[in-house]
């Protein structure tokens, strides 16, 4: 068994905030004070200065700060990714409000990839070791979810009517949804431009439309062993949240209203299922929102959960920061 011992001792759900550096946001030269500190020891410790001036602690599985590289958040995330290469189902979420380094970490920027490109590099690393026992096929989907509506963003028809069916055996699955075989980088990078074009069709304000909206990747690793015949299935979800702020109700129109009801509903149905499956509850809510429902054999029984809450550093987001690690020690 190649299994990873150190993820079996940390056990199925995880939690780590990464801070956002303190960059200028409107280039007017003056940098804004940070409210964020941490503990030389511990680096499971982070501290936010509130607005009485008060410091109130939170306490992750990790926290990467400001300094943190792609390459230090990757290192933590490995393990967890090639579990899926064991016949582990993995999610990991990025949540926290717009700006705060969602897309940073998942995304990234070309020249230095988040999780999502070095997670299938890995992939195919892992599954080239392998390769005398086994033979491995790795696919991957990506979906957006908008207003509790799924739509596939490598068909050619990237429109909102996917559906999530329950299969004979219990797994859920999207009837029609494109899967697309991935053995390279070429691959990967040609398969998310895709991806993001069919995204920004027909909408106006990219921005806009991506932080009221779930992107996910989705990963797919069959294997098979080239004596035994033996198979193992593993998923890896990658799941870039909508943004976690909260509207202000009273200047929002109806369309918008129901936009951030949504958002809410999904993220809360979120924690609500990480907290119940924390507490080993009978019931598990996934039916509350698309994103759980469509997750729910990847979130639950030997599945792996990583939530990396993001948050951004400066005293005017000290509020949605506060509600972001709120909801982190929530499901933590
Ligand atoms: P979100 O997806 O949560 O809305 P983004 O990932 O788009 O936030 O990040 C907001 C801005 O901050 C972007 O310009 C992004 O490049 C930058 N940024 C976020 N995290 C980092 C980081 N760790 N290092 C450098 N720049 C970052
Ligand atoms: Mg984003």
């Amino acid at each position: 068994k190649y299994h990873n011992e150190l993820v079996e001792l940390k056990g199925n759900i995880r939690v780590f905030c990464r801070v956002r550096p303190n960059i200028r946001e409107d280039g007017s030269g003056q940098q804004a004070q940070s409210v964020v500190s941490y503990d030389q020891d511990d680096d499971g410790l982070l501290f936010i200065n509130n607005k009485g001036g008060r410091l109130q602690t939170f306490e992750m599985d990790k926290v990467f700060t400001e300094d943190s590289t792609q390459t230090e958040v990757f290192d933590e995330v490995k393990a967890l990714v090639t579990c899926c290469v064991d016949g582990y189902n993995v999610c990991i979420f990025a949540y926290g409000q717009t700006g705060s380094g969602k897309t940073y970490t998942m995304e990234g920027p070309s020249e230095d990839p988040g999780i999502n490109q070095r997670g299938l590099m890995e992939l195919f690393r892992e599954t080239a070791d392998r390769a005398l026992e086994w033979q491995y096929d790795i696919t991957v989907s990506v979906m957006e979810i908008y207003n509790e509506m799924i739509r596939d963003l490598l068909s050619s028809d990237p429109s909102y009517k996917m559906e999530v069916k329950m299969s004979p055996e219990g797994g859920l699955y999207v009837p029609g949804l494109t899967t697309i075989r991935v053995q390279s980088v070429e691959d990967i990078n040609e398969t998310f431009a895709l991806g993001h074009r069919n995204r920004a069709t027909a909408c106006t304000n990219m921005n806009e439309h991506s932080s009221r909206s779930h992107a996910l990747l989705c990963v797919n690793v069959i294997g098979r062993n080239k004596t035994t015949g033996a198979k193992t299935v593993g998923k890896l979800n990658l799941v870039d949240l909508a943004g976690s702020e909260r509207v202000n109700k009273s200047g929002a129109d109806g369309a918008r209203l129901k936009e951030a009801q949504n958002i809410n509903k999904s993220l809360s149905s979120l924690g609500d299922v990480i907290q119940s499956l924390r507490n080993k509850q009978a019931h598990v809510p996934y039916r509350n929102s698309k994103l759980t429902y469509l997750l729910q054999d990847s979130l639950g029984g030997d599945s792996k959960t990583l939530m990396i809450v993001q948050v951004a550093p400066v005293e005017k987001n000290v509020n949605e920061t506060l509600s972001s690690l709120s909801f982190a020690q929530r499901v933590r």
